[in-house]
């Protein structure tokens, strides 16, 4: 393959980097200035990362706007929504996010073929858009019949505009560069620019920036090249020539080069809280050139070291003490032409934002001060390694990683020859470099970028005078525009908007979706891993005879191994150990004190062989020196909740320190009273927090509800523990040996041999003594304990309480203040058989109802009745259930949802066969999405085949189960398992939201005959007695800061009780 193929691309550039197994090169369009970045790398999506440079003036919001408009139709494709419909048929999905340099588009898709077809399309809306009117009124900005202020724009920067790290963000980019910088400006929009914006300034800013010369596409993974410039090279030859004679200036390399810093600033600014116990400090300096990597490296490193782990400098000083001046230190730059380097420190007391500053400029000082002699090479050795080797394995599990280095390549590097880019990814030398470097050099460096330079600190304190400011002021907005426009003039918005959503909801025709065929699903390339077995787990399987894998182990005596041990055998320079434990085995009433026992079990002193004791700082250092994560979570793979996983991630080489570490983290460690205060503390900050928020609320109170106390999804839910944490504290002040002997009973329960279930995810190859490091290393210790049977795997549906056990006629309403919007859970039982005969369809009917442009979508977010909907389905813990979030009222939506539900199994609405493709798109999307790297592949494999007990090959059998499933099946499985979620007698309903709303849903929901219980916890006489005062005024929520914060737990939700998709 040679890029002779296409005469207007030409490789300028052919990269092997020297860490990692990928390939990648690099395109250049003489003729249109185009340019494309191919990433050769073996996993089954397919992502397309398609940049364009945007630098603008102003805080209109011009760059944002567009990255929404450029979805809503394209000269060839005028359809709202047609990337998305399309993408559901190709097992893709798409996005985009605007910065303050770019703006970047993305597609991900299962397998190039549908990546293939969709490239064109893409292409298309970005090169040739409608930038209508209409799109730009209702995606923008306007003000609806009511006399609202709305646009999917404007109402997204609402809640981001007077969060603290925007405020204080903005404030620090307007003191660093110059307002002529694009680098100063709000690139999202402010509300007040956004409120005056034309739809003829974003066609300008698009005409002036999106052109080929300044747009980059970089795809990532397993793609015929071949084909891609094929694809590409015709899409080249629709562009306009690059005319030399009227060349556009390069954004940001050509504008005028940011003048240095002159003197140091410190503002102290105000953001809206009606919280003022702490605010936040950012300290923002100017770095070197971007294109300086070396130097780069070295500051990477170098912040690194002062801030990343409990043992840092800054933390030392400044969190790891007894009256904490900040819970969190993190630094991060901001890859510009000149490198911004950023430190922040959060949940600062805000009587001491100023103090903080000047303490940390002072540690700093006495470190960087060469008489002192603090500096630690060796520690910063340590680090540069371990960076060195997060790098790699981040460049080999996820996809972005290299993308990212071309995005900033692209920006800012040589666009015609390439060299910039080799420069870039070529290799990790500049790591080895640093390492070479003495103390000196590390102070010099300190000193250069860091101390003897100005920079800019912005101290944000919470104001609640401003908070309620911006509530009334909002309100008083309202009030006068209804005034103004009188009951005629917001009738005729009102009529305008309906008119501009008509035009942009325009349907998009069967014809159009069907010339793009469904891809074949058996041509996604999932990766495959080899398994092996070794003692007791040799039961599992019996096809091991004869695998090369299998014959390593064996030869190492798998045989005869006295443990459990799950190998896969994985391509990869790197290598993971999980634990897998069963909670079933500690008594109950010690099970709550596990939440310290698991927090504490990575940074506590341990006694070594030779008696000696290693201090937790040494533990946490010299673990950091050996693996390159070490974790813990409850359940195996998202799943399981009444199992544990400790985790370690390490290279190869480092196989028999991990293992010994294991040994000794869980039979040698000592309880350490002053770790387990600080660890205890820790958790009592960061209550609060979850009580704000609807979804985790909602999540907790059906643990709560549904769960015994026997159950570890009960036990470790962080407000389950709320009561029992305070009674740890106190104890652990007035008799803290009390609390070391619980934790030592736990210990002794769960750190057995027969309750452990070890997998490795390796090369087996790679591997010294890949069975006998057990047998010689873990059991040195216990060499009697020789496992000889396996305690078994508990589910969750064991473990339910009777009223979880059988669901229904239960209606319970959990208020939490901060928030305007509705968050609901409906559950009803499911089926609980791994195999049942309806998981396949269910599946799909899940994923039908909640696709885009899908039923619930059109019905429950596009009418406005909620932000999202979605189905949950845990065959696990033997239930189903829907959820709804950000709603105005949630039964409303709850009640749209049981007549979606009720006209599909009434036989009254049709499945859509488009819609159906679509679904099974998704979920082998999904699968592939969930594969995406071999670890990722290895863990779900032994969760399927293993923990699930679906044997061989359930990956793929689930994949070839949905295609089969029918219409007839869709029914049936609605009919019987869906129905019965909105009927009183079958489904217990959980629904979060502000204290004013619950009297009135009391009565809705005992209208339809539900019992209903009100703050089943009695979380607001808690709050009355922490003498926090609420104010809860109705409609004053409209882009409340709560409302948009909330995304983020969106998700993190829905992959964990959503993700069942390959039962
Ligand atoms: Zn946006």
């Amino acid at each position: 393959m040679t890029s002779g193929r296409s005469n207007s691309l030409s490789l300028i550039a052919d990269i092997s980097p020297s860490y990692c197994p990928s390939r990648v090169r690099k395109w250049f369009s003489s003729r249109t200035g185009l340019q494309l970045v191919l990433v050769d790398q073996d996993r089954p999506i397919v992502e397309g990362y398609f940049a364009v440079a945007t630098e603008i003036e102003d805080d209109s919001g011009c760059p944002h706007t567009l990255e929404h408009l450029i979805f809503m139709g394209s000269a060839d494709h005028p359809y709202k929504g047609l990337l998305d419909t399309l993408g559901n048929r190709a097992f893709s999905s798409t996005n985009a996010w605007t910065a303050t340099d770019s703006t970047v588009y993305t597609l991900s898709t299962a397998g190039w073929q549908g990546f293939r077809s969709l490239l064109p399309v893409y292409l298309d809306h970005l090169v040739r858009p409608t930038l209508s009117d209409a799109a730009c009124y209702t995606e923008v900005y306007h003000v609806d019949g009511k006399g609202h202020e709305k646009g999917v724009v404007f109402s997204e920067m609402q809640g981001v505009e007077n969060e603290a790290s925007t405020i204080a963000n903005l404030h620090a980019k307007k003191i660093l560069y110059p307002d002529s910088s694009g680098y100063s400006s709000e690139t999202g929009g402010l509300m007040g620019a956004l409120r005056v914006l034309t739809n003829d300034r974003i066609r300008q800013f698009y005409e002036a920036l999106y052109r080929p010369d300044n747009l980059c596409l970089i795809i990532v993974g397993s793609v015929d090249a071949d084909e891609l410039l094929e694809t590409v090279a015709e899409f080249d030859a629709t562009l306009p020539d690059l005319d030399p004679a009227s060349k556009k200036p390069r954004p940001f390399v050509d504008s005028p080069p940011v003048p240095r810093l002159q003197q140091t600033t410190v503002k102290l600014v105000d953001f809206p809280d009606k919280d003022e116990s702490s605010g936040h400090v950012l300290i923002s300096f100017q770095g070197p050139p971007a294109t300086d990597v070396l130097t780069n490296t070295a500051l990477h490193v170098l912040l690194t070291y002062l801030t990343e782990s409990d043992v840092s400098l800054l933390r030392k000083k400044l969190v790891e003490i007894e009256v904490p001046l900040a819970t969190e230190i993190e630094s991060y730059t901001e890859d510009f032409i000149d490198t911004e380097l950023d430190l922040w420190l959060r949940n600062v007391p805000t009587s001491k934002l100023e103090l903080v500053h000047a303490t940390l400029f002072d540690v700093l000082r006495e470190h960087a001060d060469a008489a002192r002699n603090e500096f630690d090479l060796g520690r910063m050795r340590d680090v540069i390694r371990r960076e060195k080797l997060q790098f790699m394995l981040h460049s080999e599990r996820y996809p972005s990683t290299l993308a990212t280095l071309a995005i900033t390549d692209f920006l800012y590097g040589d666009r015609e020859t390439g060299k910039s880019l080799v420069n870039l990814v070529g290799d990790l030398d500049d790591y080895e470099t640093v390492l070479g470097w003495e103390v000196s050099d590390w102070l010099d460096l300190m000193h250069k970028w860091l101390l003897d330079v100005p920079h800019v600190a912005i101290l944000a304190q919470p104001s609640a005078s401003l908070a309620k400011k911006i509530r009334l002021d909002g309100k008083e907005r309202v009030r006068k525009t209804r005034e103004e426009l009188g009951e005629q003039g917001l009738e005729q918005l009102a009529k305008k908007l309906k008119s501009a959503q008509d035009e942009n909801n325009r349907k998009i025709p069967d014809d159009l979706l069907e010339q793009f065929p469904a891809p074949d699903p058996a041509k996604v390339r999932f990766i495959k891993t080899a398994t092996g077995r070794a003692g007791l787990a040799l039961a599992e399987g019996q096809q091991q005879s004869g695998s090369e894998v299998q014959e390593i182990l064996d030869k190492d005596g798998a045989r005869e191994a006295p443990v459990y041990v799950h190998y896969e055998h994985i391509k990869s320079n790197f290598a993971t150990l999980s634990v897998v434990l069963s909670t079933s085995v500690v008594p109950e009433d010690k099970l709550p004190l596990l939440n310290i026992l698991l927090a504490n079990f990575y940074a506590t002193p341990i006694e070594l062989d030779d008696g000696s004791v290693l201090d937790y700082e040494a533990v946490v250092t010299r673990l950091k020196r050996d693996t390159l994560s070490n974790s813990y979570s409850s359940g195996y793979d998202g799943e399981f909740d009444e199992l544990l996983t400790l985790d370690f991630e390490f290279v190869p080489e480092n196989y028999a320190k991990v293992v010994d570490w294991l040994r000794l983290l869980m039979w040698r460690s000592k309880f350490d009273v002053a770790r387990l205060q600080i660890v205890v503390e820790k958790m009592a900050m960061g209550i609060p927090e979850m009580k704000r928020t609807g979804t985790t609320v909602v999540r907790s109170a059906t643990r709560r509800l549904l769960f015994t106390p026997r159950s570890a999804a009960r036990v470790l839910d962080e407000l389950d523990f709320e009561d029992r944490l305070q009674e740890v504290s106190a104890l652990l002040k007035s008799d803290p040996q009390a609390v070391v002997d619980e934790l030592e009973q736990i210990r002794a329960a769960l750190f057995t041999v027969e309750n452990m279930r070890l997998i490795v995810c390796s090369d087996v190859t790679k591997l010294v003594d890949p069975v006998s490091s057990f047998t010689k290393i873990l059991l040195k210790d216990k060499k009697s304990a020789a496992a000889a049977s396996l305690v078994p795997i508990t589910r969750t549906l064991e473990n339910l309480t009777p009223e979880g056990a059988s669901l229904g006629g239960k209606a319970y309403l959990l208020p939490v203040p901060s928030t305007e919007s509705s968050y609901a859970t409906v559950f009803a039982n499911g089926p609980t058989a791994f195999d049942d005969a309806d998981v396949h369809a269910i599946a799909v009917a899940c994923s039908y109802l909640e696709a885009v442009e899908g039923p619930f979508w059109r019905g429950i977010r596009g009418d406005g009745l909620a932000y999202g909907a979605g189905m949950l389905r845990s065959i696990e813990s033997g239930r189903i259930g829907f959820r709804v979030y950000r709603a105005a009222d949630a039964l409303v939506a709850i009640e749209r949802a049981r007549e979606i539900v009720g006209g599909y199994a009434a036989g009254k609405t049709e499945f859509e066969k488009l819609l159906v493709e679509g679904a099974v798109s998704m979920i082998v999307s999904a699968a592939a999405e969930a594969d995406n790297n071999p670890v990722d592949a290895a863990e779900r494999k032994y969760l399927q085949e293993v923990i699930k007990g679906l044997g061989s090959g359930a990956n793929e059998k689930f994949l070839a189960g949905i295609r089969e499933v029918t219409s007839e099946d869709l029914v049936r499985v609605m009919k019987r398992w869906f129905v019965p979620l909105f009927r009183t007698e079958s489904a217990s309903v959980f629904v979060a939201c502000n204290p004013s709303k619950t009297e009135g849903l009391r009565g809705d929901f005992e209208r339809l005959g539900y019992e209903v219980v009100v703050d089943p916890f009695d979380s607001l006489k808690r709050v009355g007695e922490e003498g926090s005062e609420e104010e809860s005024e109705e409609g004053s929520g409209e882009g409340s800061e709560e409302e948009e914060d909330s995304s983020d737990e969106e998700e993190s939700e829905e992959s964990e009780d959503s993700d069942d998709d390959s039962d």
